[in-house]
């Protein structure tokens, strides 16, 4: 799960992490009036969006004067904001975030990620903070310096001063640099975060050290820990269908193709999508209904696959281990009477009551299109997805 900047710094405030005063808005008048309330003389107008690349896509403003702050807070509110992160279509900007002006000595970088190979934190830093991580990755990754923390003693002193070193941090805010990515680590670790990343981590003209972005992502299956951190999801950030389908335990993911696939296992959801591709289709989601799905969770799988306007045809491929195949009849079978099918169905269906499934669809009287292994199916779901 994903959150806004300012719920990352609201997260990054309670372990003792330095960000800029800041209020989140959802007009342009709140907007004008959290100014006000700041004071200062210089404040920054920041879309709220679950993307980064804000700045480079007019989503961040820099203003100096209560007229400007209400100019770009009516500009940047409502706007379709488009950065590398959100694809072409963007993303409406529905929040602000209004935050004093910082004095921006030197923009550096950190970030954390859970590293799979070395099962552990890794923390990575960068004197070239400010710009795309990925880049620098690519074309100097020598500026990228990388520490993996041990679980058991978390972030030590020593590795955290030797990374701020290296990444020419003064030496006067040396310390500084250790609290704050000692603080990171445990707000990361006490969090069940997957990501956390700090990009641009500044040096202030006065040599403090200051988090000026927030970025963080959570582990899902670790939020039943988390209410607090539940309570921050933004449902207008997340994908309609996606949100749909996780009220039912299903796990789906919007893709760009023609061709719904519903599938039982994650595994077998892969390897359908890639015979598909072989055949020359695209997929149009990963689907997997689980293993103890009901008819009830299956007929919920179908509608929320129909409501895509692109399907033109859908592959069902059932493997019958824990999961019936005659369940999977039966919940295909309602779905259909219930969402008045329009578009060609492929069932390829073996294991557990495989007779019992086929026979259930073959009394049905619904147009479905049987096939016996996978490749028959692809083939034949790309073919009736091409109007052949
Ligand atoms: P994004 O990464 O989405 O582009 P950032 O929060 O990193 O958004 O902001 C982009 C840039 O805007 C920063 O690198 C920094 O130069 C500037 N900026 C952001 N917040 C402030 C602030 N409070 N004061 C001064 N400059 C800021
Ligand atoms: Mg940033």
């Amino acid at each position: 799960m994903n959150i806004h900047e300012y719920q990352g710094k609201e997260i990054l405030r309670k372990y003792g992490v330095t960000t800029p005063k800041g209020v989140p808005c959802f007009s342009v008048d709140e907007a004008v009036k959290a100014a006000e309330t700041l004071g200062g003389k210089v404040w920054v107008v920041k879309a709220q969006i679950h993307a980064g690349g804000r700045g480079k896509g007019g989503g961040v403003k820099v203003a100096k004067s209560l007229d400007e702050v209400r100019k770009y807070a009516d500009d940047i509110l409502g706007m379709t904001l488009v950065t590398h992160q959100t694809g072409p279509e963007g993303r409406l900007v529905k929040r602000l975030l209004i935050e004093e002006g910082a004095d921006i000595k030197k923009e550096l970088y950190v970030g954390m990620v859970v590293d799979r190979g070395s099962q552990r934190v890794a923390l990575m830093a960068s004197s070239e903070g400010g710009m795309d991580i990925e880049h620098v990755a690519e074309h100097t990754p020598e500026k990228i310096h990388t520490v993996f923390i041990d679980p058991t003693k978390g972030l030590l002193d020593s590795e955290a001063d030797d990374i701020a070193r290296k990444i020419g941090v003064p030496e006067g805010s040396i310390g500084q640099a250790r609290a704050f990515m000692q603080g990171l680590y445990k707000a990361f670790d006490e969090s069940d975060a997957s990501l956390a990343e700090i990009n641009p981590l500044i040096v202030t003209g006065d040599d403090r050290i200051v988090a000026l972005d927030a970025k963080f992502n959570f582990d899902s299956n670790a939020l039943y820990r988390h209410p607090e951190i539940q309570e921050m999801r933004d449902l207008d950030e997340e994908d309609a269908a996606e949100i749909e389908a996780s009220k039912f335990d299903l796990t789906y993911i919007s893709l760009d193709g023609n061709i719904g696939c519903l599938v039982n296992g994650a595994g077998l959801a892969m390897a359908t999508m890639d015979v598909i591709k072989l055949y020359g289709g695209e997929p149009a989601n990963f689907l997997d209904v689980g293993g103890g799905a009901t008819t009830e969770k299956v007929t919920e799988a179908f509608k929320i696959m129909l409501k895509n306007p692109d399907i033109k045809a859908i592959l069902v491929n059932i493997f019958g281990g824990i999961m019936r195949c005659d369940v999977i009849a039966n919940g295909v079978i309602a779905a259909a009477k219930q969402v008045d099918l329009k578009v060609p169905l492929v069932v390829r269906m073996a294991g557990t009551n495989e007779e019992l499934g086929k026979k259930i669809l073959a009394e049905s009287g619904l147009p479905i299109i049987t096939a016996n292994n996978m490749a028959e199916a692809a083939e034949k779901v790309v073919n009736a997805a091409q109007g052949k």
